[in-house]
């Protein structure tokens, strides 16, 4: 079905940040298939592990235990604020796993009237009905009503209108530290420690959606670390495979304490495949050091991109995100400048708001970042005049 606007540009193969087609292009891939591939392609490490695990079981299926799915979750669970994981396949997924959870939760505790979400204006969430309407964007929804009901919208990044909307229907809040498709605004960390205190304060969960800005993204496994607070829920999934399709859904032991056998299931989910290549990623992305060098190309990369926009206010008018996840808000139409961009050979992705998404694999080199701020600087200074 035609559901894409697909640029007319088809690659081949890809090793770290670049990609190539059949004749022998070369791309700069400050994509990362949105935010997939965030080990770049071909990671030696990863392509041993599949390759291996192909030849030794694909597919057994929920009815049996799954080693994979053990391990991936201990790690995760010894890694973050979770003590308990569902695998799935997609962010989508992920996330109605953590609003079906959020329902679950307040009914077990006998309130089963509190089913309502609050969401922030802006949100993406994935593509399913749920997650649609979760969103509220008039432009995931039309033609697609009767939304999902309960869901409740507020501006992004204000504890006030989050409390107003509150009532004794409200079962959880879900929110993005950083909003990816939405405009790349990262949220304030007083934002995030208002949303526990807002959510302890009146028996909400707090689910965060990590799906885009999760998995080392921002220079930490998860972007709501930067705030020091833990949260109830979250939902991952893009990097988490290193281009594998995986989601999971962590959780506290509390907040999936209505989640038991025969709640809930996904056939595919935690397969050992995706399990092998998520592995595999975490076991590079947790060595000593990985976050600490994601942190310091965020740096260097937003330190030349913000010279960048000095130099060119007629196309450029600011620079938001945080750590390898950096949006350029464009004076200039940002699907055209993502045109010209993949033309002089680096590739970049569109947001709302007119903002031109920078997603590099998270082992890019310096002198990829240079490379690309060379690209843009030239593509901004050839921009013609209005
Ligand atoms: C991409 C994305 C999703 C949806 O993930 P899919 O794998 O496309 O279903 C959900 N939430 C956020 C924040 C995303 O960026």
């Amino acid at each position: 079905m035609p559901t894409y606007n697909r640029a007319d540009l088809a690659f081949e193969r890809g090793e770290g940040a670049w990609l190539y087609t059949a004749d022998g292009r070369r791309y700069l891939d400050f994509a990362s298939g949105v935010a997939v591939t965030g080990l770049g392609h071909s990671h030696p490490h990863l392509v041993k592990a599949l390759t291996e695990q192909a030849g030794k079981l694909w597919h057994s299926s929920n009815l049996y235990r799954v080693p994979g799915q053990e391990r991936l979750a201990q790690r995760l669970v010894d890694a973050t604020f979770a003590d308990t994981v569902f695998f799935c396949n997609s962010g989508a997924e992920a996330v109605e796993c953590g609003l079906k959870m959020a329902r679950k939760f307040h009914d077990e505790n006998g309130e089963p009237d509190r089913f309502r979400v609050i969401t922030c204006a802006g949100a993406f969430h994935g593509r399913t009905l749920a997650a649609i309407s979760a969103a509220g964007q008039e432009k995931l929804l039309k033609g697609f009503t009767p939304e999902v009901d309960g869901f409740d919208h507020v501006a992004f990044a204000n504890l006030n209108e989050l409390r107003a909307a509150i009532g004794p229907a409200t079962a959880a809040i879900l929110v993005e530290p950083v909003q990816g498709e939405g405009g790349m605004q990262a949220a304030p960390v007083e934002y995030l420690r208002g949303l526990r205190q807002v959510a302890d304060e009146f028996g909400l969960l707090l689910f965060l959606d990590e799906v885009q800005c999760g998995m080392g993204r921002t220079g930490r496994l998860f972007a709501h670390e930067w705030a020091g607070i833990k949260p109830d829920i979250v939902a991952t999934a893009k990097a988490l495979g290193g281009g594998f399709p995986v989601g999971a859904c962590l959780a506290t032991e509390r907040a999936a304490s209505g989640m038991v056998a025969g709640s809930h299931g996904s056939t595919f989910g935690g397969n050992p495949l995706a399990m092998v290549a998520a592995n595999a990623t975490l076991d590079v992305m947790l060595e000593d050091g990985f976050m600490a060098r994601v942190e310091a190309a965020g740096r260097y990369l937003k330190n030349k991109v913000e010279k960048l926009i000095g130099r060119h206010p007629r196309v450029f008018t600011e620079l938001r995100g945080k750590g390898l996840m950096l949006g350029l808000k464009c004076a200039v139409p940002n699907l055209d400048l993502q045109a010209a961009l993949r033309e002089k050979g680096l590739l970049t992705v569109g947001a709302g708001e007119n903002v031109l998404r920078l997603l590099p694999p998270l082992i890019i080199a310096e002198k990829e970042i240079d490379e690309a701020v060379g690209i843009i600087d030239a593509a901004a200074a050839a921009w013609p005049k209005a």
